[in-house]
């Protein structure tokens, strides 16, 4: 491990294989952020992880913060889950028919989580956010949605729509290929203004099948919000006869089992969830109360379906690491950790008078390079702030120490993060923190 910072890590085999990967693959990748478009150097291919650790192709070692965005809650390669994936495995990997695997995954989740009484499992987040907004639109016979500027939703049409300008707008599409009469179904508004909200409720009242809320929205920075604007978008979805739903693609099982739901005590109307319940399987889902639910196909009218969904391997991944989630305690330690990581790297910052700040929740973090006690909203983050990210994402990398490479994008916490990989990983922030404000 080069703990030095001195020079830039050694990436010749990576640089080779992303060579070659670009001309397989659009921008040499199959998801974009990992072509290390926002920060310095060619993408590290990833060779093997164990625990808190990552090693790439050219053999660095890296103490892993971005955990596969989000899933590897009990770290790389955990043996409970590997054992139960490889003994699944040896029955065969896909059936397309019911299994015991599905009923044993949806009562731990079932259980033990009072907000939902139904789930269905598709592949991935987008997927179920996706039915769970077709479902909205079933339940409810209205058409339009109303989303926040500043959380992610997925790559569906209706959801790749960002703010125009305006208190309330129809969204402009953020990307090729969404056809305009889809993103005006869509109305963007700001998060944490009220009278936005109350605006667009005035407008289209009766038309507005759901809210989509990131609870802790943590694709665009961690913009933390207060419960109360939270319980306002409650009330006002139920005036409305419009649905709440939460998106716990991050949150869910991550603040603790119930999640965001289960931490500010709000109970939206559909919940989704993605991979973190797959323990680094293709796993998402969507739940709602029996009655919700039931107007899913082939009880309901609301089509969806998956060749995939409910796959043997990819449950069985979920049950191992779901076991382990309910064990005692579980939450309160990663939980801790954090937050005496998080304020020890404050307390340093603050110290210097360094114009940083960490928030963080539960086990997610998010270094922002701003002197602003609170960011609530995306538009609160000056982009000129992610050059410093850049900076000190390559004196980390250096140091071996492996943020996911944006500056927008938050880091991740594992139970398999030792109390020496935190110190190590402190030191390491300081003094990288020292080299972006020199
Ligand atoms: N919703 C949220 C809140 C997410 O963070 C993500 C992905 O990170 C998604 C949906 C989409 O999930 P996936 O990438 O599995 O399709």
């Amino acid at each position: 491990v080069n703990t030095t910072g001195k020079a830039d890590i050694v990436r010749e085999k990576s640089a080779e294989l992303y060579e070659k990967a670009k001309t397989y693959f659009p921008g040499g990748v199959n998801s974009p952020v990992r072509a290390f478009k926002s920060v310095y150097g060619t993408p590290l291919f990833i060779e093997k992880g164990d625990g808190s650790y990552l090693w790439d192709a050219d053999g660095n070692q890296f103490i892993d913060y971005c955990c596969s965005w989000g899933p590897l809650i009990l770290g790389h390669n955990n043996a409970k889950i590997r054992e139960k994936v490889i003994d699944v495995l040896q029955h065969g990997m896909s059936f397309g028919a019911p299994t015991a695997l599905e009923n044993e995954l949806a009562e731990l989740i079932l259980k033990n989580n009072k907000y939902i009484q139904k789930i269905r499992f598709v592949s991935s987040g987008t997927e179920a956010v996706m039915s769970a907004i077709r479902l909205a639109r079933g339940f409810t016979k209205r058409d339009k949605i109303l989303k926040f500027e500043g959380c992610y939703h997925g790559h569906s049409d209706s959801l790749l729509v960002k703010a125009g300008s305006g208190l309330v707008t129809f969204g402009e599409t953020s990307s090729a290929g969404i056809p305009k009469a889809f993103a005006e179904q869509t109305i963007v508004v700001s998060l944490n203004d009220r009278e936005a909200l109350k605006e667009a409720f005035a407008e289209f009242k009766d038309q507005i099948a759901a809210v989509i809320i990131e609870p802790v929205p943590a694709n665009n920075g961690l913009l933390l919000q207060e419960k109360e604007y939270l319980q306002f978008l409650r009330e006002i979805c139920t005036e409305s006869g419009t649905l709440l739903i939460f998106d716990e693609v991050i949150s869910g099982f991550r603040l603790g089992f119930e999640g965001a739901a289960g931490y500010y005590q709000i109970k939206p109307d559909i919940l989704t969830y993605g991979k973190i319940i797959g323990g680094g399987l293709p796993v998402g889902a969507y739940g709602a109360s029996a009655e919700i639910m039931d107007h899913v196909s082939p009880v309901g009218t609301v089509y969806q379906a998956g060749t995939l969904s409910g796959n043997p391997v990819a449950m069985a991944a979920g049950i191992a690491q779901v076991t382990e989630l309910l064990r005692m305690g579980f939450y309160r330690d990663l939980n801790n950790k954090t937050e005496e990581f998080a304020e020890s790297i404050q307390r340093f910052a603050t110290a210097r008078n360094y114009k940083f700040k960490v928030f963080y929740i539960g086990s997610i973090f998010w270094f922002a390079f701003t002197g602003q006690a609170a960011i609530r909203r995306a538009e609160d983050i000056d982009p000129a702030s992610m050059e410093k990210f850049k900076k000190m994402h390559r004196e980390l990398l250096n140091r071996g120490i492996y943020l996911g490479p944006s500056g927008y994008e938050v880091g991740f916490i594992s139970s398999a993060h030792t109390k020496t990989d935190l110190e190590r990983t402190k030191r390491a922030i300081f003094d990288s923190l020292d080299i972006v404000f020199k």
